[in-house]
């Protein structure tokens, strides 16, 4: 009986859903945040068969064996993969949502999609949602919702700038009024971060290294500015000479060298995003602040190069990574706003 009850507690509520290029996360409403995983699906080839889905498929990237594949299914922000994509979230629904039969109605669900899209993008973003067991799909750009999740005011006529740097894209946003009035999109983010450090050790030391170890240099040792003290990691890889192993010693500064011309061109769109904003929205921005969310938020110093190229002050937004669906969730205590700032392609 107790058991049946908490079905009954777990079944029928909606749920926001951040499907990143680098991490999905659930957000159950009245719940809080109840999966945040990578997206990643590892499948037999010669099956089909899925074998794993989120951490213990990324545990799999660049060890698989000949007949096992694993897929990020977005790339840059949008559905490249729709089957697999489809599958992830309906495991991932189900995980939270309880599987088959049931007298309570499926979920809504909100689910977050990049500035740069196409409606053919967005529609298979809705369908995966709905075969994936969504009752009814509400979309809404992905910087709405974190400026959400960071507290911001976004229906009011105050402007807001948001810079989110996921792992494929980074969206950079003015909102004012429930609305996304001057924007751009770039395919740098994340992982061009991570490319960034795989080219300069190929090129520095004649050393070829994964991406996994590239994203976790990336995470000890990059920043935009100095550190208080100097860091260093010694990394193995594959040296290009003798296609042996070999180890090596990289610093934060040769990373901040790396990374630096995708820092620069960030900076750049920051700056011609907001020379296309219109005046009395800029002296918003000014006075209040542009805000970082998403993974690149987290890089050491870029709030305060940022601050410096652009002379506005720039704020972290706490729990960067988890903004976008905390903000989406929270939608559902506000309805009236969930109507005004989302959209439902198929009414
Ligand atoms: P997405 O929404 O595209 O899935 P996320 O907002 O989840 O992306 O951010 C993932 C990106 O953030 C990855 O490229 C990851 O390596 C990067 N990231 C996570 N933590 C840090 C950190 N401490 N410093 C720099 N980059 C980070
Ligand atoms: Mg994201």
């Amino acid at each position: 009986m107790f058991k049946f009850l908490k079905q009954i507690g777990r079944l029928g509520y909606d749920i926001a859903i951040d499907l990143g290029t680098k991490n999905t996360l659930v957000y159950v409403d009245k719940k809080g945040i109840v999966i945040n995983e990578p997206s990643v699906v590892a499948i037999n080839t010669k099956t089909t068969e899925i074998l794993e889905i989120g951490f213990e498929a990324k545990k799999m990237v660049g060890k698989t064996p000949a007949h096992i594949q694993a897929i990020k299914p977005l790339v840059d922000g949008v559905i490249s993969d729709f089957e697999i994509t489809e599958k992830m979230l309906k495991h991932f629904i189900n995980k939270v949502h309880g599987e088959g039969f049931s007298i309570f109605p499926r979920p809504r669900v909100i689910i977050g999609i990049p500035l740069d899209i196409t409606e053919v993008e967005k529609k298979a973003v809705e369908d995966a949602a709905k075969s994936a067991g969504a009752r009814k799909v509400f979309l809404i750009e992905e910087v709405m919702a974190s400026a959400l999740g960071a507290g911001l005011p976004v229906d009011s006529p105050r402007a807001n700038m948001m810079v989110d740097i996921g792992g494929g894209t980074t969206d950079i946003a003015v909102i004012s009024l429930g609305g996304v009035v001057s924007w751009k999109s770039l395919r740098i983010a994340g992982n061009e971060f991570d490319n960034n450090i795989i080219d300069y050790i190929r090129d520095k030391f004649n050393v070829l290294i994964g991406e996994q170890l590239a994203e976790k240099i990336k995470i000890n040792l990059a920043s935009v500015i100095p550190f208080e003290e100097d860091r260093e990691m010694e990394i193995r890889g594959r040296d290009l000479t003798n296609g042996l192993p070999t180890a090596i010693i990289i610093t934060d500064e040769q990373v901040r060298e790396a990374i630096k011309k995708t820092v620069i061109k960030i900076i750049e769109n920051i700056k011609l995003t907001l020379e296309e904003t219109p005046p009395e929205l800029v002296a918003d921005i000014y006075e209040h602040g542009l805000y970082l969310s998403g993974g690149g938020a987290l890089l050491y110093g870029l709030d305060k190069l940022i601050a410096k190229a652009t002379k506005i002050p720039v704020i972290v937004i706490e729990d960067p990574l988890t903004s976008m669906v905390r903000g989406a969730g929270s939608l559902f205590s506000d309805e009236e706003l969930l109507k005004k700032i989302t959209s439902v392609l198929d009414l």
